[in-house]
């Protein structure tokens, strides 16, 4: 696999960075709070299982990047879409 190339691992970021490599990313939906909800809610169809997951934080950053999903494994989220709560908007 590794043909020879003389990395230096000097940090932590290194190997995250390596992790970022192997890990699949799981474009969301992202759902704004809303009148009886206080926690942004996402929802991505997983790229490891197949199934489709539910992520709730405090913010949407915090939905986004590593989690570990429902299935036990660890994917990239990223929020591609982003809807209002509350009727608002549309
Ligand atoms: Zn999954």
């Amino acid at each position: 696999m590794d043909a020879g190339a003389s990395k230096s691992i000097a940090s932590a970021t290194v190997a995250e960075q390596a992790a970022l490599d192997r890990m699949p990313s799981a474009f969301a939906s992202a759902y704004a709070p809303a009148p009886g909800r206080t926690l942004w809610a996402a929802v991505y169809a997983c790229p490891q299982c197949g199934h489709h997951h539910l992520a709730r934080g405090r913010a949407l950053e915090a939905l986004a990047g590593i989690r570990r999903a429902r299935c036990g494994r660890r994917v990239w989220v990223v929020i591609a879409r982003r809807y209002r709560g509350g009727g608002e908007g549309r």
